[in-house]
């Protein structure tokens, strides 16, 4: 199952993109910046996730996906790497995929110009950075088609999985 630990560290990978969380009870979205402060997460970031807590994460969940927090808390599900983007990805243990990585609506990503986000590092700059060529690639027309999660991607990564 996914710990708070990987699920914070999940959302942390996706707040670098610029998705929000979409809170529980109409609380609107929660986009913390900065992410991390001096090698850790910031009081912004932490603020973010107590208002997730609140619900136990129920309801709440990154934009563009369809499972909550607190169904990721379960045993059932899992965080792996995208099979397209190599971004951490909520899997079910059981069963096919149907939920496609909240790569798919993002037209600027993968974008292997800029540099990954990345887990918890004392480099502010870096993420400023990132951000501005970030914003720079969204001014210009995408490189890539959408992404669509097909039966093959599938396949492909679930023998990856198995050979690692
Ligand atoms: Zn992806």
């Amino acid at each position: 199952m996914a710990t708070q630990d990987q699920v914070r560290e999940f959302l942390a990978h996706w707040f670098q993109l610029g998705k929000p969380v979409v809170l529980a009870e109409d609380r609107g979205e929660c986009l913390p910046s900065p992410i991390y402060y001096k090698g850790g997460y910031s009081q912004s970031f932490e603020n973010c996730w107590h208002q997730i807590m609140v619900t136990s994460g129920q309801g709440c969940y990154l934009q563009g996906t369809t499972q909550s927090i607190a169904t990721m808390l379960t045993p059932a599900w899992d965080i792996a790497a995208c099979a397209r983007c190599e971004m951490p990805v909520a899997i079910p243990i059981l069963g096919l995929n149907t939920c496609p990585c909240p790569c798919h609506d993002l037209h600027t990503w993968p974008n292997t110009e800029v540099p990954m986000p990345r887990p918890a590092v004392d480099e502010e700059q870096h993420l400023s950075d990132l951000q501005d060529r970030l914003e720079q690639v969204a001014e210009q027309p995408p490189l890539l088609p959408r992404c669509s999660y097909e039966a093959e991607d599938t396949n492909v990564f679930s023998s990856w999985r198995k050979m690692s």
